[in-house]
């Protein structure tokens, strides 16, 4: 058996692992524990804006090492690759924080290190195949429907993450706690269009690279963003009566 087996079977068990959490969290209509779901029983807190950097950084550092330090020759697709992570996580994690308006909240610790732990083997994962094992690409990559079709993917994603968080960011104009209806742009057709652009990245990603550890991270985007849509629009149907009836929760007209 190689190692290249048994990173491939580590994979596998973590996309299921993904799954069951998936199961889990739809069928009990549990949320995870941060932003408006933040409750008491999770052990100890943390400021928000501190737990975002501590929880993404690993992302960024531990892929740009595996990248960096691997015994093997990057070409131009796959330090493409290299800057679309490193351009998210730069964003994610020292950027999106900073541009929050959660001075007043906090995380419980125990969920930052439920993301760390996520970040690390995703990144970990990523990197080290990039680095360390990746077969070539072919010649005409760059021109290949996969690759073509994931770049579109992927860049229609972070504009729509983008705007969409800044759009709720700024619905809390007075540093207060408050939460208030989004409306305009993808928000006429979905609760939660920073959720559809995340998971637009990285099955563009998963599209672009083509391999095992960035479909694997997709699996893992979707299990945590798919429930917390639909709580979020639940949520958002129970607070407000006034809420847009028409509006589905994270996939336009479908769900
Ligand atoms: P949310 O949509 O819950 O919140 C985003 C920000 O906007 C928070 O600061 C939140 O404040 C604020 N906010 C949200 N809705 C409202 C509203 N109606 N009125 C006022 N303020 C509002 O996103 P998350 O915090 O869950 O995620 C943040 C980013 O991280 C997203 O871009 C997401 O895609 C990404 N992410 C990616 C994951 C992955 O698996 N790849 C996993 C989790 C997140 P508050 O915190 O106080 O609620």
């Amino acid at each position: 058996m190689t190692d290249l087996h048994w990173f491939n079977v580590f994979l596998y068990a973590w996309m299921g692992l993904a799954v069951v959490i998936f199961i889990f969290m739809t069928s009990l209509k549990i949320a995870a524990p941060y932003g408006r779901y933040t409750r008491e029983g999770w052990g100890a807190f943390i400021g928000n804006r501190a737990a975002w950097v501590l929880m993404e950084i690993p992302s960024l550092i531990l892929f740009m090492t595996f990248f960096l330090t691997g015994s093997l020759h990057h070409d131009g697709v796959t330090w493409f690759f290299f800057a679309v992570w490193v351009f998210h996580y730069t964003n994610r994690s020292l950027i999106y924080p900073f541009r929050t308006r959660t001075q007043k909240k906090k995380m419980p610790l125990s969920v930052m290190f439920m993301g760390m732990f996520f970040n690390l083997v995703n990144a970990t994962t990523n990197g080290y195949y990039l680095g360390y094992i990746q077969p070539v690409y072919p010649a005409g990559w760059w021109h290949d429907p996969r690759f073509l079709a994931g770049v579109l993917i992927y860049l229609a994603g972070v504009v729509m993450n983008w705007w969409a968080d800044g759009r709720l960011i700024g619905l809390r104009k007075d540093n207060g706690t408050d939460y208030a209806i989004p409306y305009g742009g993808m928000f006429r057709y979905v609760s939660c269009p920073n959720y559809l652009g995340e998971m637009m990245e990285w099955g563009g990603f998963a599209l672009m690279a083509w391999n095992l550890p960035a479909l694997a991270f997709f699996v893992w985007t979707v299990s945590n963003l798919l429930p917390r849509a639909l709580n979020h629009h639940a949520w958002y149907r129970q607070k407000f009566p006034d809420y847009p009836g028409e509006r589905k929760a994270v996939v336009p007209f479908i769900i």
